[in-house]
């Protein structure tokens, strides 16, 4: 985050979204009311950690007399956070995601639930997308991970020859056991766990009796109930400059951005985003961010993600037929495309009645 945004996030205490082009307002059949403030009569409590690659800012909303037990509580979802991200990640070779990777083209690994939920979670959505979402394009990915740091692009040559090791067709779930049918093959769940973890962390918080909270995992939010008689506001960035665009009311509801303006390298004036298309091997172009709107937060992240490698046209078209799911797409030709349950009215981003 830069200076000047961290420094608005201090002042007004705003939970900003990465990137979002314009502002939400998402009630969820509520009307927004804003009285006297009742937070007089209570207190957000916060807390951080870096995980996942990113940070995780917590804030729960308690009455003042439940504080230090709001506190406890959210030492207690960072700590399930993290235990979360020992299981899935991919570059700790203790986890379960890379005891996986280790037995690819061999056997099948049992995996814990959490995991299995994810995993399957994972599978049923690169079916839906057609494979334009897919945690098995972990070799890929890495090819243009290596050519991020080294500024350069693959070869059509390197990308064929990985593209073998890509392909949620080749990924087994039975029962807890989870196999990659190929050797070499390798799951990245960059593009899920967030939202996942988001997720685990909400059902924590709620079944602990603190219904009012935004999780914001690195900019995708889970939010829930108010803050005393508001709704959270949410302030969003513009995904080239560095400014806010607008802020928002949301409430229940999750909130996830992918673009190409935080992972990128530039070849010969050209963009390449960190999402790829798992089928082509290239980077997604049509899309420079897309916001997901939806009830979980493991969705709005994989939706994020598989709608910016769908472009506007057909990610629209997802997002129009899926239920309770609603896009807002920031187009490489500065246009802006929205799902048919949005309207942008004077810059705020609404719910069609
Ligand atoms: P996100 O920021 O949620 O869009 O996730 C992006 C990250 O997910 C990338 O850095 C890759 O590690 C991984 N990824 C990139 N493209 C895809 C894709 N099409 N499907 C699944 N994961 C992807
Ligand atoms: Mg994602």
């Amino acid at each position: 985050m830069s200076a000047r945004l961290s420094e608005i996030h201090r002042v007004t205490g705003l939970v900003l979204v990465a990137a979002v082009l314009t502002g939400l307002a998402w009630m969820s059949g509520h009307s927004h009311e804003v009285r006297d403030t009742d937070t007089a009569a209570g207190t957000v409590v916060q807390n951080s950690r870096l995980l996942m690659g990113t940070q995780f800012n917590l804030s729960v909303w308690v009455p003042i007399e439940r504080a230090p037990e709001a506190a406890e509580a959210l030492l207690d979802t960072l700590d399930q956070i993290e235990a979360l991200e020992r299981q899935i990640s991919d570059w700790d070779p203790n986890s379960e995601i890379s005891a996986v990777n280790r037995a690819a083209g061999q056997q099948a690994v049992r995996v814990s639930p959490p995991v299995r939920e994810l995993v399957a979670t994972a599978i049923d959505w690169s079916r839906r997308t057609e494979g334009a979402f897919d945690i098995t394009g972990g070799a890929l990915f890495e090819l243009w991970r290596r050519a991020r740091q080294e500024k350069t692009l693959p070869s059509d040559q390197d990308i064929a020859s990985v593209l073998p090791q890509v392909g949620y067709q080749q990924l087994e779930l039975e029962g807890d056991n989870v196999k990659l049918k190929r050797a070499q093959m390798k799951i990245d769940v960059g593009a899920i766990g967030k939202g996942f973890a988001a997720d685990r962390a909400a059902a924590y918080l709620r079944a602990h009796e603190f219904p009012d909270f935004v999780i914001d995992a690195g900019g995708d939010l889970a939010v829930s109930g108010r803050r005393g008689n508001q709704a959270w506001d949410v302030a969003v960035r513009h995904p080239r400059r560095d400014e806010l665009l607008a802020t928002c009311a949301v409430t229940d509801c999750a909130v996830a951005t992918s673009g190409d303006y935080e992972q990128y390298v530039t070849v010969h004036g050209q963009r390449y985003s960190h999402i790829i298309d798992p089928r082509t091997g290239w980077p997604a172009s049509d899309a420079v961010s897309v916001t997901v709107i939806t009830s979980r937060a493991t969705d709005a992240d994989v939706l994020a993600t598989a709608l910016s490698v769908m472009g506007a046209d057909k990610g629209i078209a997802l997002a129009n037929s899926l239920p309770d799911v609603e896009a807002l797409i920031f187009k490489s030709d500065g246009s802006r495309a929205l799902s048919d349950g949005l309207r942008l009215v004077d810059n705020r981003l609404e719910k069609v009645p």
